[in-house]
């Protein structure tokens, strides 16, 4: 089968033809129909320092697949041939160990991916397979930020920083959790989406949320500056969320946490029952993730639009649609 394999970094990606996955006990392989494109595969690609979490070199990137079980292994009792699947990323709780498909052992920027049995949800019927592999880690990791994380409530005010894959859906559901959202991008092009995914306001700068008072901050930027101006505009007593891995260090206004009592707290990923959630929300018409599909073949340069902070919601792609197109033309 056909991936895009990562041998390192300083080295571009290349599409190379890999050995068709074999699953183990407790193994499925799924088709890969949808795989979304966050910022961290670029963190990944430069180098960033991921700990135990990166232990695969080559691997095969993409971290938000979703597809149809081709092959189970023989352990497998849950899940059969031919079921819709989103792969989840489960990192809570902690303890349970992580599964980082895309980062640890091979993804979803493949014509299939071996998934561990523990790691699969399955995908209601009205929700798209872009969709449901979006929402593996830019809606889900969202989700639990905001709601888990945050503990955001009706009537709270929310900034949101970062109006991007992840933040846009951020301002989704701290809307839908009945709270006043208010939006920081530093592209403007982010403010008009981001309005229509509920926030009440726009800026361009973190430092104007200071006259909104807020209740919680969550940083899907992470660049050093906004992560220590959340900590001083958030109200006293109040909570900053940071998701974002942008920069390598924060440098925080100790006085502003101590005296005002705010909470500043690092959130990783989600639950398989928060993708649940997060599915069952999308199922419902509740939660509709902005998503725009890039061709496979052109993977290298959506990710290099990504890195220029020139789009909008989330890019995925479908490797084995795209191949078999390109096959066809041939
Ligand atoms: P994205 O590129 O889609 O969105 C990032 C947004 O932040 C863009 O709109 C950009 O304009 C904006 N931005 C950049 N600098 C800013 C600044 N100084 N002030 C305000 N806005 C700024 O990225 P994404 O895929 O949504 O990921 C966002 C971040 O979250 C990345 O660093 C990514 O690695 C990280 N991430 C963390 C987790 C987690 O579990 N903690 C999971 C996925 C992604
Ligand atoms: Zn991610």
């Amino acid at each position: 089968m056909k991936a895009i394999r990562f041998a390192g970094a300083g080295h571009p990606l290349s599409l190379e033809t890999v050995p068709d996955p074999e699953p183990g006990p407790e193994w499925v392989v799924v088709d890969i129909e949808a795989a979304g494109i966050c910022h961290s595969d670029l963190h990944i690609m430069s180098g960033m320092d991921l700990g135990d979490l990166a232990v695969k070199r080559p691997v095969t990137l993409g971290h938000e697949g979703a597809g149809v079980i081709s092959a189970v292994g023989d352990a497998v009792r849950e899940f059969k041939v031919g079921d819709r699947v989103g792969i989840a990323l489960v990192v809570h709780p902690i303890e349970a160990g992580m599964f980082t498909p895309g980062v640890g052992h091979d993804g979803a920027f493949a014509e299939q991916e071996l998934a561990h049995v523990s790691t699969l949800v399955r995908i209601p019927d009205n929700v798209t397979f872009a969709e449901a592999a979006v929402a593996t880690d830019a809606v889900a990791t969202a989700y639990h930020a905001v709601r888990t994380a945050g503990s955001v409530r009706r009537g709270q005010t929310v900034g949101v920083i970062g109006l991007g894959g992840l933040g846009l859906n951020g301002v989704r559901i701290a809307s839908l959790l009945g709270a006043t959202v208010y939006g920081v991008d530093i592209s403007p092009a982010a403010h008009g989406p981001a309005t229509e995914a509920g926030a009440s306001a726009c800026f361009g700068d973190v430092r104007e949320l200071a006259a909104r008072n807020p209740d919680v901050i969550v940083d899907f930027a992470g660049v050093g500056s906004t992560a220590s101006a959340a900590v001083e505009v958030v109200r006293p007593g109040g909570c900053v969320v940071l998701v974002g891995l942008g920069g390598a260090v924060a440098p925080i206004p100790i006085a502003s946490l101590v005296l005002r009592n705010v909470r500043l707290i690092g959130s990783l990923g989600a639950s398989k029952d928060e993708l649940r959630e997060v599915y069952d929300l999308i199922a419902r018409g509740a939660l509709k993730p902005t998503v725009h599909e890039v061709p496979f073949g052109e993977l290298p340069a959506a990710m290099d639009r990504l890195a220029r902070g020139e789009v909008q919601g989330r890019l995925y792609t479908r490797p084995r649609a795209h191949l078999r197109m390109a096959a066809e033309a041939a």
